[in-house]
């Protein structure tokens, strides 16, 4: 692999076993780019450039890593995130884009003035990092249960500039939670992926991503849902708004649910290859 163009070749072509053509021509640049330090523009407009000895060996153990299935982003370590630049690893999930989706509805749904927000289960912070990012005048803190997630997302709220109050907290022990002021916004990407899910998931993610972060017991799917949901109606805002990414196979029920807490305006949201993916609702106590 001396020259880009080598290296692209023969890198892609190592690939194609375990990706689709497309997916391996996209980890290819992605690779090619991190190493050389060259834009994709830059990689197809100098395929002629000579890899250095160290930048061959860096490849081929990149491709080892993928070989076993590892992803990208944790390889990289790091990812973007609606535009941002992530710190991830096995501690924290790595970011989806229907997260960005589910993001992209909080904001177009969130009023201007300061406004208290919480997102709990944070992973990396990549929610709670990008709405305080978007949302300048937002109040944003995050809980989650993994002391090296939180860290994770405090070295992560540190990169991007911004400032997130992180809480190492459980939801499912909520009572436990005490915050100085109500909500006007909860969001959170809880885990929601059950034992039948999992057998139709790739290996990539169940051998490589964090257990905590996505699975939920087969006989109780909603739990964290239900947890939330309880926690909200005594932490939100009268006109406060909570939203979910959810499992698409549990749309209905998660409704359902809401319902019977007497959550009002429940709106759900297909993801971009649509699935049911999202939920937004709405509280009034009175
Ligand atoms: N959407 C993620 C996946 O497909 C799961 C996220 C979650 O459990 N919250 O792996």
């Amino acid at each position: 692999m001396k020259t880009v163009q080598d290296a692209f070749n023969t890198f892609k072509q190592m690939l194609v076993p375990l990706y689709d053509v497309q997916e391996a021509d996209a980890i290819t640049t992605l690779v090619l780019s991190e190493l050389t330090g060259y834009s994709k523009a830059k990689l197809k407009a100098f395929p002629e450039t000579e890899l250095t000895d160290e930048q061959s060996e860096k490849l081929s153990t990149i491709l080892n890593q993928l070989q076993t299935g590892e992803p990208l982003q944790y390889i990289l370590g790091h990812t973007e995130f609606y535009g941002l630049k992530f710190e991830v690893n096995p501690n924290v999930l790595i970011p989806r884009p229907e997260t960005e989706e589910l993001v992209g509805w909080i904001i177009e749904s969130s009023e201007l003035p300061p406004i208290n927000i919480l997102d709990i289960g944070t992973g990396s912070g990549c929610i709670a990092i990008t709405l305080k990012h978007e949302l300048k005048q937002a109040t944003v803190s995050a809980i989650d249960i993994s002391i090296g997630a939180l860290e994770t997302a405090k070295r992560n709220a540190a990169n991007n500039q911004v400032e997130v109050n992180f809480i190492h907290a459980d939801i499912l022990a909520h009572e436990n939670i005490k915050l100085d002021k109500k909500l006007d916004v909860i969001v959170s990407n809880p885990p929601y992926v059950t034992e039948t899910d999992k057998r139709q998931m790739h290996t990539n993610v169940t051998d490589f991503e964090p257990h905590t972060a996505l699975f939920v017991p087969e006989e109780d799917p909603l739990l964290f849902y239900n947890a939330i949901a309880d926690f909200a109606t005594k932490n939100l805002n009268d006109n406060g708004l909570l939203f979910f990414e959810i499992n698409e196979s549990y749309g209905e029920e998660t409704i359902e649910m809401l319902n019977n807490k007497s959550f009002i305006n429940i709106e759900l949201r297909k993801d971009m290859s649509g699935r049911d993916r999202m939920i937004k609702c709405g509280w009034a106590s009175y």
